[in-house]
């Protein structure tokens, strides 16, 4: 018998970290350098196959950045049951906006909700302003899910998302 859930999951990050450029190479495989930033939030579904016999689809709301959005990402994420929080390897100041909305989750989010922190854009490895067991070190230390990832070279989202949907609660 085949086995399907659907899960909300919520991408929260500081402006231009990549968001939607991760959503459109999980949902659409693809990229492109120009991206119109995100007014308010977007809304796609992408499915994962567990094994033959277990499908997850995932109900991704990638919300816009800006402080002008910011109180409305509550609504987003009140009732999600996963969250991408993501930040840009090259930005340190995205890794302090990172520790400020996984606070927000853990605060705010309901019980259970499972959260991974991303670093976005490792093929810009030449420019990298955080080092990866920082990132990794503070996310573990707070029991987080932890992965770096290119949205560009597609390297590691398929995976991230994959990780995550192992750990949802399917009957
Ligand atoms: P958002 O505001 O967090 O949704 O960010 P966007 O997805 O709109 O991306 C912001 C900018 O970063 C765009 O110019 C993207 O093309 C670029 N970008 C996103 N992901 C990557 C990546 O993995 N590598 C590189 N080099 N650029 C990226
Ligand atoms: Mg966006």
């Amino acid at each position: 018998e085949h086995r399907f859930a659907q899960f909300k999951l919520v991408l929260l990050g500081e402006s231009a970290v990549g968001k939607s450029s991760i959503v459109q190479r999980f949902v659409k495989d693809s990229f492109s350098d120009f991206r119109e930033s995100t007014i308010g939030a977007a809304f796609l579904t992408q499915t994962v196959d567990l094994d033959a016999n277990t499908t997850v689809k995932f109900e991704i709301w990638d919300t816009a950045g800006q402080e002008r959005y910011r109180s409305l990402a509550s609504i987003y994420y009140r009732n999600a049951q996963a969250a991408l929080v993501v930040y840009d390897i090259t930005q340190e100041s995205s890794l302090d906006k990172a520790k400020y909305w996984i606070k927000e989750l853990q605060k705010q989010a309901r019980g259970g909700i499972i959260i991974a922190l991303v670093g976005n854009k490792t093929d810009l490895e030449q420019e990298r302003k955080v080092s990866s067991e920082e990132a990794e070190s503070f996310a573990k230390g707070l029991g987080l899910l932890y992965f770096e990832v290119s949205a560009k070279s597609g390297t590691g989202v398929r995976e991230c998302f994959k990780q995550i949907a192992l750990k949802m609660p399917i009957e």
